[in-house]
């Protein structure tokens, strides 16, 4: 067994390959980047940020000051408190008409954590998971960490940036263990409607492909658009869904590092022995304020919703107005990813090429300081995000800027 300690054989040295194989998260480090040069005093419009700007709100607050004045500060079960995931319980059920039992539920350390842990328990080496484009920009990077083999299938703005049933058809291979759905999408705004959802599941259900149902943006959708969890379609789909869900976005808790995960028995309890093996709780006080955020009034979603609602409008339709660039109306989250390519090839006051989205989203941020995420991160290089999380005065000045600096491009 103590192979290395023989003559002549070499000790294995280095980072492994799995973690060679991935960057760090594009989306925080732009975020990192912005908060750095305002720090330094720079003025920078910040686009670029993926987190609501309202402060979590105070009935949650109190609630986590409670817990810490109780004394509720030690390790609670690995996978979370009996009554969080009642909560998320009775959320799925008042909101999405899904029931669940405590052993389908597991409460992680943030959404990104439940994707993770259903990537460690589900993927082999060689699996296939099928993602759409553009997607958030953790799917892939959580494959190839868990040596399983990103199939990216394009959607466009003609579709809604939607995948068809045709598209999912085709990509299948009898290799292809998931399918990840991201509604309402991060970056693109769009959502999936039942129909849409109908014709996946049935594909999904006839070649036996677990589908991983992102749907933290779930509160956040505008003009009246109704949300449709793909689990809530009958039971043969739900038994091969793992819904992810999470009180960051919908409660401007962010920090606080809480998401859930709700399906079938089995990959549940699985990703429940990862995380005993890893994390063990989310944090105790988190998890009496996420109770608080999911049983407590729900006015703040509305009120957040509203604000987001009015700077959506005047962000897209200020965005249609700039020559070059086109803009669908997001019916959901609080990004709007425009079309950018046709400024492409052309030339900054300074002789810069810009060729491509980041070259575009670094002359933005040096010449114009306005921070955004280019698209490349989302796999669709011809466009760019710019989060509306920020103020109304930030947004007019950045679209400002952002027109300025497009005006200034040379055509070559
Ligand atoms: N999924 C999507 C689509 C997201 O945009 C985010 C935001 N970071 C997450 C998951 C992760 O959320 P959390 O902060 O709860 O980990
Ligand atoms: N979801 C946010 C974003 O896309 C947060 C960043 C991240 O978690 O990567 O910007």
């Amino acid at each position: 067994m103590r192979g290395n300690a023989q003559k002549g054989t070499a000790r294995p040295m280095g980072i492994a390959k799995r973690a060679q194989a991935i960057k760090p998260s594009p989306t925080l480090a732009t975020a990192a980047k912005a908060k750095a040069m305002k720090a330094q005093g720079i003025d920078v419009v910040d686009f670029g940020v993926g987190e609501p700007d309202f402060d979590t709100p105070e009935n949650v607050k109190q609630a986590g000051i409670r817990a810490i004045q109780s004394g509720f500060t030690k390790y609670t079960p690995a996978g979370g408190t009996d009554e969080l995931k009642e909560a998320v319980i009775e959320k799925f059920k008042k909101d999405n008409g899904l029931l669940y039992e405590k052993s389908q539920v597991l409460i992680s350390c943030g959404a990104k954590h439940s994707l993770y842990n259903i990537a460690e328990a589900l993927f082999d080496p060689g699996d296939e998971v099928i993602i759409p484009s553009p997607y958030w920009v953790s799917y892939p990077d959580q494959a190839l960490l868990n040596d399983a083999m990103p199939v990216i299938v394009e959607t466009t703005p003609e579709e809604g940036f939607k995948l068809s049933a045709k598209n999912l058809a085709q990509a299948i291979t009898k290799k292809t263990k998931a399918l990840i759905l991201n509604s309402p999408s991060n970056p693109t705004g769009q959502a999936y409607d039942r129909n849409t959802l109908e014709e996946i599941a049935a594909l999904a259900v006839q070649h036996g492909i677990y589908v991983v149902s992102d749907e933290i943006y779930e509160k956040l959708i505008y003009d009246g658009f109704s949300h449709v969890s793909i689990a809530s379609l009958g039971q043969k789909i739900k038994d091969l869904t793992l819904v992810v869900n999470g009180v960051s976005k919908s409660h401007s808790m962010t920090g606080w590092r809480i998401g859930y995960a709700a399906g079938p028995k089995d990959v549940i309890t699985a990703m429940a022995n990862i995380q005993s093996q890893s994390t063990s709780n989310p944090a105790s006080i988190s998890q009496k304020a996420a109770v608080e955020a999911l049983r407590g009034p729900q006015d703040f979603v509305r009120t957040m919703n509203v604000e987001f609602d009015k700077r959506r409008k005047y962000m897209v339709e200020r965005l249609n107005t700039i020559p070059g660039v086109t803009c669908l109306m997001p019916v959901g989250a609080f990004y709007a990813f425009p079309r950018v390519s046709a400024l492409y090839g052309r030339e900054t006051a300074a002789g810069k090429a810009v060729r491509n989205s980041s070259e575009l989203a670094a002359y933005l941020l040096e010449d114009a300081r306005v921070a955004l995420v280019s698209g490349d991160a989302f796999g669709a290089d011809a466009y760019i995000r710019l989060s509306y999380a920020t103020s109304m005065e930030s947004i007019k000045k950045g679209l400002d800027r952002i027109e300025e600096a497009v005006k200034n491009l040379k055509k070559l």
